[in-house]
């Protein structure tokens, strides 16, 4: 049996071929701007109304839609939390985020899922902090057969994951 694999990129996640790349949603589904907005330019408004019939979802928790006129197969849609300081539940729900997208993953048996930097940009989490709990999340679930990818959009956030990403792994 394969194990998991974990990649770090920088690029738009929309243009990426895999069975599915994870939204930064927001609790309504029914788009937004940042990378949500990004993913249903391009998937197309039957993206829009699919997410429609989803009726929502919950901080912390993911659905899973086709991916339309993506490259990529599905879309996994998670909402992360908001940044409001570090005592609200915000690590946890952030966590969460990684380990129910990797769940659906398991579920619908894909083998390959791109994840951007959840709650990084208009949710405001701090960078840092994020990075760490998304690569130990998924390092935690280990997750057999599954190529995971971190899309970043940004140098920075690129070597930020670069950089936790050896200090992880050297423990
Ligand atoms: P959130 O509301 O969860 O903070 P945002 O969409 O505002 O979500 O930002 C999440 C991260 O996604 C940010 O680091 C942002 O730079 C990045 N991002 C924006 N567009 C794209 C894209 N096309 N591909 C990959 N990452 C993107």
């Amino acid at each position: 049996m394969r194990s998991q694999t974990i990649d770090i990129i920088m690029g738009d996640i929309t243009q990426l071929s895999v069975d599915a790349i994870v939204n930064a949603a927001n609790n309504s589904l029914l788009g937004g701007g940042g990378v949500d907005g990004a993913i249903h330019r391009v998937a197309g408004p039957e993206l829009l109304e699919e997410c429609r019939g989803l009726k929502g979802c919950d901080t912390g928790q993911a659905k899973l839609t086709s991916g339309y006129q993506l490259p990529a197969k599905h879309v996994i849609h998670t909402v992360g939390p908001i940044w409001y300081g570090g005592e609200e539940g915000e690590a946890g729900h952030l966590a969460s985020c990684y380990r129910d997208s990797l769940r659906l993953a398991e579920q619908y048996q894909l083998k390959s899922v791109a994840f951007p930097a959840i709650s990084c940009g208009v949710y405001g989490y701090p960078a840092e902090q994020a990075a760490e709990i998304a690569i130990r999340t998924v390092m935690e679930e280990k997750s057999n057969d599954l190529s995971i990818i971190f899309c970043l959009f940004s140098e920075e956030m690129l070597s930020v994951y670069q950089r936790v990403f050896k200090g992880l792994s050297e423990n």
